[in-house]
């Protein structure tokens, strides 16, 4: 099947392929990766060569840790604070969709929020213009979700944060073109999109943020400690960490982030082009802000909405229904879903369209 979930979504069939061929004997260890000790040597060259490919793909500065952590990308909008407010008693916040809201939510425990700018009042169908963005210089740091899954709302630039430390929830874009690491303080993406399978988040985080967390964090989220243990200050998840690394390493065989990001656009353009030349099916995000990673549609007759998807299961497109809180459909076309899946996709809806409307 060509599988459009959102998360936790298809991965590539070559890394399946070779997580299934080295499964019960790794590499002549006679061991899975599952039942390795974490402070083995052979898990800890799994582990070293994966952030060795993380960082060559994303040529992360020296001046940056690599976090492989567990908890998902919603312990980090506790993590961020906790780690960054450092006696400060503000932070700015952007909100262009469903995560900024959480992250807005759970930041609010820790410190004042400045919603420095929100799209909420028009249904997070853009992203507002960084002009009229209300920054305070003395935030703790500013944060964003430089790709809204759900809404399907994403920048296509980096916001000027000033001095203050840019953050950023990079669950659902991190890995799918190239990004200027150096321009962050803090970024953050669970791996169930773009980097493996659930149960890993990976933080990339600048070395003089931490260290000073607010008094009675816990040790598990101080970013000091895991940086300290190499993120085996605790047992790490050591499975995910595996196949993380299997995917930066198919990743690389692909030609990197400026490959993976052509033929990213390529999909989305393939698929947005679709639907924007037809009455049947919309997108209601403003162009300049599409996501190229999830591209959610609605049908003009919304009656048909279940029969779309039963059809679509049948032709073995799965996991097309849009989030419970827009409705319609979704397709998330992550770095794994190639063009001939986008372009079954696209026969398919043209061919429902041909013969429900
Ligand atoms: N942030 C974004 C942008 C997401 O898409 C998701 C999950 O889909 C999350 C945060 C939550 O991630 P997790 O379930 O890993 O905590």
């Amino acid at each position: 099947v060509y599988n459009f979930s959102a998360g936790p979504a298809v991965l590539p069939e070559d890394v399946i392929i070779q997580a299934r061929d080295e499964m019960l004997d790794w590499r002549g260890t006679g061991m899975s990766v599952m039942e390795m000790t974490h402070r083995g040597k052979q898990f800890m060259a799994i582990a070293e060569q994966a952030e060795a490919d993380f960082r060559e793909l994303l040529a992360i500065p020296e001046n940056y840790k690599v976090l492989f952590l567990q908890g998902g990308a919603t312990s980090q909008f506790a993590m961020v604070p906790m780690n960054l407010l450092q006696g400060k008693k503000q932070a700015d916040y952007i909100c262009t969709g469903h995560w900024s809201k959480k992250a807005i939510a759970e930041g609010r425990r820790f410190c004042e929020i400045n919603l420095a700018a929100s799209s909420e009042d028009t249904g997070f169908q853009h992203v507002p213009p960084h002009q009229d963005w209300k920054l305070d210089p003395e935030a703790a740091y500013v944060h964003y979700t430089p790709n809204e899954t759900i809404a399907g709302v994403e920048f296509h630039w980096i916001p000027d944060s000033g001095e203050v430390p840019l953050v950023a929830d990079m669950s659902s874009t991190l890995l799918s073109r190239p990004l200027d690491v150096s321009r962050f303080g803090v970024i953050y993406a669970g791996a169930q999109k773009n980097i493996g399978c659930a149960g890993l988040t990976v933080v990339i985080v600048r070395n003089d943020l931490i260290g000073r967390p607010q008094a009675g964090t816990p040790a598990m989220f101080d970013y000091q400690i895991h940086a300290d243990h190499n993120s085996m200050y605790n047992t790490p998840p050591t499975y995910a960490w595996y196949v993380a690394g299997l995917v930066f390493s198919w990743l690389k065989r692909k030609g990197g982030l400026t490959a993976i990001a052509k033929i990213n656009q390529a999909k989305a353009n393939t698929l947005y082009s679709f639907i924007d030349s037809n009455d049947f099916y919309y997108n209601p995000v403003e162009r300049a802000f599409r996501s190229r990673m999830n591209v959610p549609f609605i049908l003009s007759e919304q009656q048909l909405d279940e029969i779309f998807l039963e059809q679509a299961k049948k032709a073995g497109l799965t996991n097309l229904k849009g989030h419970r809180s827009v409705g319609g459909m979704r397709a998330s076309i992550y770095n794994a879903m190639s063009q001939e899946g986008v372009e079954t996709l696209v026969e398919f809806m043209k061919e429902f369209e041909r013969t429900r409307a």
